[in-house]
């Protein structure tokens, strides 16, 4: 008997993998939390039946959360991640050695503690010691913190459940207050193809232009996202994703990326027209 799990992207749409084991089902407080093998994509965990993070094509998403923004200003000190619950952007993160602090805060320990045994390809360097785990709502988190911080990554679920308030002007306005000078905010930008997703995309991008001087979007590929075309946003204080970055200094750090480069970090920011043009509507 064949094991399909299948997800509905849209109400027209769905998305299925073939399954060789159930390997884990749970419940916290917010959400389902389920654990798949497959042929295809290795492991995989999802939220409330949705695709989360597979072994297959983490490397793209976490690469691209990551590298752009640490790409465009070397001298990244402290860190804050806005859920992350697989672990996999903590562990982009560990690899440079300049970065001396990093914050995770997740709402849902299950994720973590289900990511440590199931999903070790992601959750690898949880215990680094200059990462500390905060088991609480991010949106508090950042209007409450005293801590101020030169990025801020939002790895977050989609504007659903514990996720919506990650996506209103009052947690972005939180996350500008607790910045440096020089500080980036990359948050989770949905996708310009389905018209859920855009409306999402559109609606962020807005609120997030009125106040950051610089805010961009770039793209990249992710297979098992709805449409594979992902969006992430760019927000800066002083920094353009372009114009300052300084690739000889990126090299010279050595770190081997599997999906990001420096021709990649230039070209993920040119949008086809359609979706320029409903970011500039906007
Ligand atoms: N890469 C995935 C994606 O793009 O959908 C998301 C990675 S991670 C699994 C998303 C995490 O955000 C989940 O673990 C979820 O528990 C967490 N999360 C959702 N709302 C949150 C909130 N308000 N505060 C902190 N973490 C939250």
């Amino acid at each position: 008997m064949e094991l399909w799990y299948t997800e509905q992207q849209t109400d027209e749409v769905r998305f299925s993998i073939k399954v060789k084991q159930h390997l884990y089902t749970g419940k916290s407080e917010f959400q389902d939390v389920d654990v798949f093998e497959s042929e295809e994509f290795g492991k995989f965990l999802t939220l409330d039946g949705l695709m989360m993070v597979t072994e297959k094509d983490e490397f793209i998403y976490h690469d691209m959360i990551t590298h752009v923004a640490m790409a465009t200003n070397p001298s990244i000190k402290k860190v804050l991640v806005i859920g992350g619950g697989d672990g996999g952007t903590v562990r982009e993160l560990t690899r440079y050695s300049h970065i001396e602090k990093i914050d995770m805060v997740e709402i849902d320990k299950l994720v973590v503690d289900v990511s440590r045994e199931y999903l070790p390809i992601t959750a690898s360097k949880l215990d680094d010691p200059r990462v500390s785990l905060y088991f609480e709502d991010g949106i508090r988190f950042v209007a409450d913190t005293k801590e101020v911080y030169d990025l801020i990554l939002v790895d977050s679920t989609d504007p659903i459940g514990p996720g919506e308030g990650l996506f209103t002007t009052e947690f972005y306005q939180n996350c500008f207050n607790i910045l440096s000078d020089n500080g980036i905010l990359v948050n989770q930008s949905e996708s310009p193809y389905y018209d859920q997703f855009s409306h999402e995309m559109k609606r962020a991008h807005k609120k997030i232009k009125n106040i950051f001087p610089i805010s961009k979007v770039y793209q990249f590929h992710m297979p098992t996202y709805p449409s594979g075309h992902w969006l992430f946003g760019f927000a800066s204080k002083k920094l353009d994703p372009i114009k300052d970055v300084d690739f000889d200094k990126w090299n010279a750090l050595g770190i081997k990326t599997k999906y990001y480069n420096p021709q990649l970090h230039v070209g993920c920011f040119a949008l086809p027209s359609y979706v320029q043009e409903m970011l500039d509507n906007e």
